[in-house]
């Protein structure tokens, strides 16, 4: 009896001594991981006019994949947010890249060359510097972001400086491995790649349309989470343009005198079975064209469609009207006046 009941009172403090444990792994838990910042965009721009989302990050850990809303825009391996904006003339004008949230700069590098990088050969000579001119920032709660391809020479910024959320690091380039001018966001926690908008590990595929425990406010939320198709351009010339001259920043000028007329529009992000309806109205008024193309055999990231008649490209100001047609009714359209100078 006498032995049992020391038996007790040996085991009292001990339940207690693990009662105690355990507040205090709470405690140094919360110490740990304090409330991570809410992040807002990189780009110093309105997404969806003069900015965009090319390409999400790959959540998808096999060799498929997969985009953190269960889509397609993406491409396997891909560890970050890619926002674009249309060509070279942005790079020139210049569009500030901003820090997503208050930080301190921990490295940064300058001096690659801003080129638009599109067969193997120029890649391999970029290995190593395949993120381009970069900043790297750390944030509260463990949490940093990596900025890449900024322009050769724009870097505002230097190790050891903290900056509040929206500082410029830098401008829009395409520096490193780049097919065009765009800023590639990555975000870590504790080293581990995560993905922003999900708020879970990178390659956490469960968390694909479940972006409530997201990192972003509530209404870059809501932006990132919209379908991200959109018509970049669109406009007349008299011969069919080709699509790596409009990244370079050279899209077709309308010229009267040509022989034939088109319409063209350059869109991304778009899905199988999205068709254009394209329509010039002639400076007389009367209706050129009205075409609608066939449907996409399948996703395309990047897209140059045109339609157009035989009739002489003639000086006067003509009407382009373009449909993006997603399972038959426009999900995006673009209206403008085309002055062809004679
Ligand atoms: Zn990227």
């Amino acid at each position: 009896m006498l032995v049992a009941s020391a038996a007790l009172a040996r085991r009292a403090p001990a339940a207690m001594a693990v009662v105690l444990a355990v507040a205090a792994l709470q405690a140094i838990n919360a110490k740990a991981e304090p409330r991570l910042p809410e992040l807002t965009l990189p780009i110093d721009c309105h997404l969806g006019i003069d900015c965009f989302v090319q390409q999400m990050p790959d959540i998808d850990p096999d060799p498929t994949a997969m985009d953190p809303l269960c889509g397609e825009a993406t491409y396997d391996g891909h560890d970050g947010w890619d926002f674009r904006v249309r060509s070279m003339l942005d790079v020139a004008r210049g569009v500030p890249v901003i820090g997503i949230a208050d930080g301190r700069i921990l490295r940064i590098r300058d001096g690659v060359a801003d080129r638009i990088v599109l067969d193997g050969e120029e890649a391999e000579g970029l290995q190593g510097k395949e993120c381009g001119n970069g900043v790297v920032m750390e944030h509260e709660g463990g949490l940093t972001s990596q900025y890449c391809h900024l322009k050769m020479g724009s870097i505002a910024v230097r190790p050891g400086m903290f900056v509040p959320r929206g500082t410029r690091l830098g401008f829009i380039g395409s520096s490193g491995l780049a097919q065009f001018p765009h800023v590639h966001l990555g975000v870590r926690h504790n080293g581990r790649e995560i993905e922003p908008l999900t708020g879970r590990e990178l390659t956490d595929a469960s968390g694909c349309r479940r972006p409530n425990a997201g990192l972003f406010t509530k209404t870059i939320q809501r932006l990132l989470e919209r379908p991200q198709h959109a018509i970049l351009a669109a406009g007349l010339t008299d011969a069919p343009p080709t699509l790596p001259g409009f990244v370079a920043g050279k899209a077709p000028l309308a010229r009267a005198g040509g022989t034939s007329t088109l319409a063209w529009v350059w869109a991304i992000n778009l899905q199988e079975g999205d068709r254009f309806r394209i329509r010039i109205v002639h400076p007389d008024g009367s209706q050129l064209i009205d075409q609608t193309t066939d449907p996409l055999p399948r996703r395309k990231a990047n897209y140059l469609a045109y339609a157009g008649s035989r009739r002489d490209l003639v000086a006067g100001t003509y009407r382009v009207e373009i449909d993006l047609l997603r399972a038959g009714v426009p999900a995006t359209s673009m209206k403008m006046s085309v002055e062809a100078d004679g």
